[in-house]
């Protein structure tokens, strides 16, 4: 007997039939002899049309407010799921996030867990019961408000319960069969991974996967919890999240597997370029630019400077950032024009980033040699690159994202031989 902590996301509670079906699933882990802890999103939709409710009374909601009108969103999905296992003849209790033991900072909207105390959801599995928790939310010891966990945040809701309890593994349920060699809407090639490293996972997340959410991800590999990525719509076996040291359930004992050199291609065209040009080359002024880009609140990722020309003494220095945040940096750049020195600013929202992840890239040489060769041979012009001991990433045109991605794919030998079944879904 195991304790199984599973999560199912919007999609997969979106009305009452899915409800139903989600609770007979629940149902059998139980009957097959398993404690069994659910986190629970919102029904389908429901945190967006919220967000817009709230957008329609109010130009800037209070963020106090916001999380009481978020968070009551898996409050209706975890009392129908219990009350639709009562219907099945078992014992089902849910509980908000605070009454299970979440408690977080006072950050409104994406607070994070400092604490689990999960006291009555031991009691009610000693008693029996299926239980079953609010994901998204916990409360601030300081305030003794409702705060919530950031977009997604149902996915670090399962894991932070696996983590205090104990847990055996924690299943996250979503519309998509695991994780993928590739986002399979864009490479219809990709092949489900049987199991991928946490660090692999993470990096596949922050660079455009969004199969599972990167702080649910991180906070597994803190606590050593085991995440098995599955669909709710089937039956099979989906991808497991390795952290370190942790064997393979699929493997026997001791049976080492070599890891692979590339685990995947994420695809991510959610970001935008900005290039200052003209800047004087002179120590400091990267500083410069960079604290007043960090001020406006933009979240930058890939930096390139140019060699100076030296002519001029200039340079160009380009970067990019989430689309969202450029309109604010590029107005806070263009405030300290004359300060910084540089001739002028070059907004570019057409990019796409193309990433490709693996482990054993670290004890193997020619990764990116065959990266920029299958680019080369697809005709696609890199502005960018970036590398990490188990990533590189470049930047190219966003609409060349899909066609450079297929051959990459390809060129690493990823492609499996039949096309992936993409369900209608959001992966959430
Ligand atoms: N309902 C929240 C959201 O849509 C949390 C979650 O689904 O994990 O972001
Ligand atoms: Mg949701």
């Amino acid at each position: 007997m195991a304790l199984i902590v599973q999560k199912y996301g919007g999609s997969s509670v979106a009305d009452a039939e899915s409800i139903k079906r989600v609770a007979k699933r629940i149902v059998d882990t139980r009957r097959a002899g398993h404690d069994v802890v659910v986190a629970v999103s919102a029904m389908g939709d429901t945190t967006d049309e919220l967000l817009d409710l709230a957008a329609e009374v109010a130009p800037i909601p209070a963020p106090r407010e916001m999380d009481m009108l978020l968070s009551s969103g898996e409050r209706i999905s975890m009392a129908l799921l219990a009350m639709a296992i009562h219907s099945m003849g078992f014992e089902a209790r849910s509980y908000t996030g605070p009454q299970a033991g979440m408690r977080t900072d006072d950050k409104y909207g994406s607070a994070r867990i400092v604490e689990v105390n999960p006291k009555r959801v031991r009691e009610a599995l000693d008693e029996g019961a299926i239980v079953i928790v609010a994901g998204f939310q916990g409360l601030n010891d300081d305030t003794q408000d409702i705060t919530t966990l950031g977009r997604g945040g149902s996915d670090t809701t399962a894991v932070a319960l696996a983590a205090a309890l104990k847990a055996d593994v924690c299943e996250i349920y979503s519309d998509v069969d695991g994780i993928f060699t590739a986002d399979p809407r864009v490479i219809p090639k990709a092949r489900k991974l049987d199991h991928v490293s946490s660090e692999e996972m993470l990096e596949l997340a922050a660079n455009g996967a969004k199969v599972l959410y990167i702080r649910a991800v991180e906070y597994a590999r803190r606590h050593g919890v085991l995440i098995h990525a599955r669909s709710s719509f089937s039956a099979a076996e989906g991808t497991y999240v390795l952290g370190r040291g942790m064997l393979n359930p699929r493997e026997s004992e001791g049976e080492v597997m070599e890891e692979p050199i590339v685990a995947g291609v994420a695809t991510d065209l959610s970001q935008a370029k900005i290039t200052i040009i003209g800047v004087p080359d002179v120590p400091g002024k990267a500083a410069e630019i960079f604290q007043i880009v960090a001020k406006s609140g933009a979240n930058v990722d890939m930096i390139v400077q140019n060699v100076s020309a030296a002519a001029t003494g200039r340079t160009d220095i380009s970067f990019t950032l989430p689309k969202a945040d450029a309109a604010a940096a590029l107005k806070a750049l263009a405030g300290e024009q004359a300060d910084i020195g540089f001739e002028s600013l070059v907004h570019d929202d057409q990019i796409g980033k193309l990433s490709v992840v693996g482990a054993g890239m670290r004890t193997h040489s020619g990764v990116s040699a065959k990266l920029f060769e299958a680019l080369s041979i697809a005709g696609v012009n890199i502005e960018m690159i970036s590398t990490s001991e188990i990533r590189i990433s470049v930047v190219l045109r966003g609409d060349e994202l899909a066609d450079a991605a297929r051959a990459v794919h390809t060129a690493y030998g990823l492609d499996n031989e039949i096309e992936a079944t993409v369900h209608a879904g959001t992966g959430r």
